[in-house]
């Protein structure tokens, strides 16, 4: 099996340990060009020179959220290769999804729904935090999805719902924070 993954996805799939505090694994999950990387990058702090462990396309960060240290490894490989395997490792490894669709591109919004859907068939009896994410909000002439439309969607899928622009870095910051937050209260359930 290791023969169909290149050195960069296997060491990212089998690393996380959490010797030093629970480090969360994050998975970006949604149509090519909708703005996953872009969002990743921000994320990882790469535009602001920030010191992040960057290794191929993931990204490791710490930082603050409701005064306390939070640890996130964000995984930007659904698009790495179109190998099945990977598609369903992306689909087993995340303690959280961000699922991403633009906001100008209805495809990548009915795409979002079909990966919601996967997502719940591979991971069925687990209850795991995930983001529905309308990017690109700052293209405000070339909108195809409204707001009531994702967040109509996002009650549908029983998860969380923002908009965000990376070009503008818009609730991005909030997008992460707001991951941090479902990972923590789904974790508080389970450990009660
Ligand atoms: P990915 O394929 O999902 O990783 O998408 P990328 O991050 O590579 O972005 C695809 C294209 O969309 C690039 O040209 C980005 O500059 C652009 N893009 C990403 N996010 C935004 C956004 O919020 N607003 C605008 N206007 N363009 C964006
Ligand atoms: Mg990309």
């Amino acid at each position: 099996r290791d023969s169909c993954v290149s050195d960069s996805s296997d060491s990212v799939i089998s690393s996380g340990s959490d010797s030093e505090g629970q480090v969360y694994k994050v998975v970006l999950l949604g149509e090519q060009g909708v703005g996953k990387s872009s969002l990743a990058r921000i994320f990882g702090g790469v535009e602001d020179g920030h010191d992040c462990d960057e290794t191929g396309n993931t990204y490791d960060r710490s930082f603050e959220v409701d005064e306390e240290e939070a640890s996130i490894l964000l995984y930007d490989i659904w698009e790495q290769d179109n190998s099945q395997w990977l598609k369903e490792q992306c689909m087993r490894i995340g303690d959280a999804y961000i699922i991403v669709y633009s906001v100008t591109d209805k495809s990548s919004f009915e795409k979002a729904s079909e990966l919601r859907i996967q997502l719940r068939r591979a991971r069925q009896s687990e209850n795991i935090p995930i983001i529905l994410v309308g990017n690109k909000s700052d293209l405000v002439r070339s909108r195809e999805v409204s707001v009531d439309e994702g967040s109509a969607c996002a009650v549908v899928f029983d998860c969380k719902f923002i908009e965000t622009s990376a070009n503008l870095h818009h609730n991005v910051r909030d997008l992460f924070e707001g991951i941090v937050r479902q990972i923590r209260l789904r974790k508080d359930s389970k450990e009660e």
